[in-house]
C-alpha cells in the first residue's frame, strides 16, 4: 500500500464539493471588486522565496520544500502565493508600465510543518493581490472583500487590524522593542531570544503563552506611527465602519512575513481550535523594489481554504441535495434511459444507473448520492410513455409523460 505523504491529503466526495464551492464564492466576490484570475507555477527558484518572504521567517527558515532538480538548480515548492505573483508582475515588466493590476489566485501551497489540526504540509490558499495603488481605500476595499466572502459562506470570524507604519517609524519601533525585549531576554523562549537579533518584530508573533505575557507591556507599534501613516490608518478604519465591518485593533499583530508596511490584518476564528487565522494580509509596498522592480505599492491577503472548509464541514451536516438520479427496473430499458439522461445532461446534473435493480435499491442509491430528484422507468411507466418522479427532498411523487419531462423538471 502506498499512502499520501504525511500532512498531505485527498479531497474526496464532500471535500471536493466544498473546495469548489469555497473557491467559487471567493472568485465571484473578487471579480466584483475588479480582480482577475492569475495562475503561476507551483515551483519557483528558491531564491525568490528567500528574498521575498525573508530569511528570518519561519517559512524560509524551517518550512520550505526545497531541493535540487536534475540540473542542480535549487528549486522550491511555493510556500505562499504572493512571491510568485510578484515575480510574474515583474517578469511581464508591469512595474515599468505602471497602472493598476488586480489578481486573484488559488491552489496548493507547501510548508514542512508539524501536521496537526488546521495545519497541513500541502494546503490550499485563495489569495488576492493589488499592485499600483497606495491609496488606503484599497486596503479597506480588500478587507471588505474578505468580509463579503466570509459572510457569503456563513463564517463568523473576528477581524484584527493593525498598522505597521513605514520604514522610518518601523525602525524607531524596532529599537524600542529591542531594548524592551533585552530586559526580559532570559525569560523569553529560545526562538524569541534568537529573534531579538534576527527579527525582533517576530517576538510579537510568538505563540508561546509565557512570551505573550512577558510582552504585555511592550511598546506599541501604533505609538511610533508618523502623521501620514496615522491618517491612512484612520481612513481604513472609517471606511470599514461605514461598510459595517467590525474590527478589533491589535497592535501585536505583525504577520509572519518581512515585506509588510502600514495595514496588517487577520481574520481569526475560534471554530477550529484556539483562534486560528483563516485570512491574513496587508500592505507590502516594499516588496517589488526589494525584488529589483520599480517601486510599486501593493496590498493583498491570503485565505487558508482547508481551515474554511473545516468550519463549513462542521456546519453542513445536512448535505444539500442536488441533481437527478435516473434509473430503470428492467435491463431492456437501460439504453433508453441512457439516451434520455444524455439529453437531460444538456441542462441538468444527471447520474444514470447502468444497472436494473428493485425500486428500493435504486432509491437507496439515489439517497446515498445526495440526489434531489429520482426518475425511474419500469414496465408500467414504459407502457404509458411515462416516468416515475420522486422529489427526495419533500418526498412528493408523481408520474410524468416522458415527452413533457424536460418542461416538468
Ligand atoms: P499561522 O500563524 O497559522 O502559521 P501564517 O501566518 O503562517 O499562519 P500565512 O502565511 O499568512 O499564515 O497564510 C495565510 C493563511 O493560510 C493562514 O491564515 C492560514 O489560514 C493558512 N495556512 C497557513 N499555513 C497553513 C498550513 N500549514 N496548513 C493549512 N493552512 C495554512
Ligand atoms: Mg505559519
Amino acid at each position: 500500500m502506498i499512502n499520501s505523504l504525511r500532512g498531505m491529503r485527498d479531497f474526496l466526495d464532500n471535500d471536493g464539493a466544498l473546495y469548489e464551492r469555497v473557491v467559487g464564492v471567493c472568485a465571484k466576490v473578487a471579480q466584483n471588486f475588479g480582480f482577475a484570475f492569475i495562475e503561476t507555477p507551483k515551483l519557483e527558484e528558491t531564491a525568490l522565496f528567500r528574498r521575498s518572504v525573508g530569511e528570518s521567517s519561519d517559512i524560509v527558515g524551517k518550512e520550505m520544500y526545497e531541493f535540487s532538480d536534475k540540473g542542480g538548480e535549487s528549486i522550491c515548492l511555493r510556500p505562499e502565493g504572493t512571491a510568485g505573483v510578484v515575480r510574474a508582475f515583474l517578469q511581464a515588466k508591469l512595474d515599468k508600465a505602471g497602472g493598476i493590476k488586480r489578481w486573484f489566485y488559488h491552489g496548493s501551497m507547501f510548508r514542512y510543518e508539524r501536521p496537526q489540526r488546521g495545519r497541513q504540509r500541502e494546503f490550499h490558499q485563495f489569495g488576492i493581490e493589488c499592485f499600483g495603488i497606495s491609496d488606503a481605500r484599497e486596503d479597506a476595499a480588500i478587507i471588505i472583500l474578505a468580509k463579503r466572502i466570509l459572510d457569503e459562506l456563513g463564517i463568523k470570524a473576528t477581524l484584527k487590524l493593525n498598522s505597521l507604519g513605514n520604514k522610518e517609524s518601523m525602525s524607531e519601533f524596532k529599537t524600542k522593542l529591542e531594548s524592551y525585549a533585552k530586559g526580559c531576554a532570559n525569560e523569553l523562549c529560545e526562538d524569541c531570544a534568537r529573534r531579538i537579533n534576527t527579527n525582533i518584530l517576530r517576538i510579537l508573533d510568538c505563540k508561546n503563552e509565557k512570551c505573550q505575557a512577558l510582552l504585555k507591556d511592550a511598546p506599541s507599534v501604533l505609538d511610533s506611527l508618523d502623521d501620514e501613516c496615522k491618517k491612512d490608518f484612520e481612513l481604513v478604519q472609517n471606511l470599514l465602519k461605514n461598510a459595517g465591518v467590525e474590527y478589533e485593533l491589535d497592535d501585536r499583530l505583525v504577520r509572519g512575513l518581512d515585506y509588510y508596511s502600514k495595514s496588517a490584518f487577520e481574520f481569526v476564528s475560534d471554530e477550529i481550535g484556539a483562534k486560528a487565522a483563516v485570512i491574513g494580509g496587508g500592505r507590502y509596498d516594499g516588496l517589488i523594489s526589494e525584488l529589483g522592480g520599480k517601486s510599486t505599492p501593493a496590498v493583498g491577503w491570503a485565505m487558508g481554504i482547508e481551515r474554511i472548509m473545516e468550519i463549513l464541514g462542521a456546519k453542513e451536516s445536512a448535505i444539500q441535495r442536488d441533481g437527478i438520479y435516473l434509473c430503470a427496473l428492467e435491463p431492456a430499458f437501460i439504453d433508453e434511459i441512457f439516451a434520455l439522461g444524455c439529453e437531460l445532461r444538456k441542462t441538468h446534473k444527471v447520474e444514470i444507473s447502468y444497472e436494473a435493480k428493485a425500486p428500493a435499491k435504486h432509491l437507496g442509491a439515489a439517497d446515498k448520492k445526495g440526489a434531489k430528484v429520482f426518475l425511474c422507468l419500469g414496465s408500467d411507466e414504459k407502457a404509458k410513455g411515462e416516468i416515475w418522479y420522486k422529489n427526495l427532498e419533500n418526498k412528493s411523487e408523481k408520474h410524468i409523460k416522458i415527452s413533457e419531462l424536460k418542461g416538468a423538471l
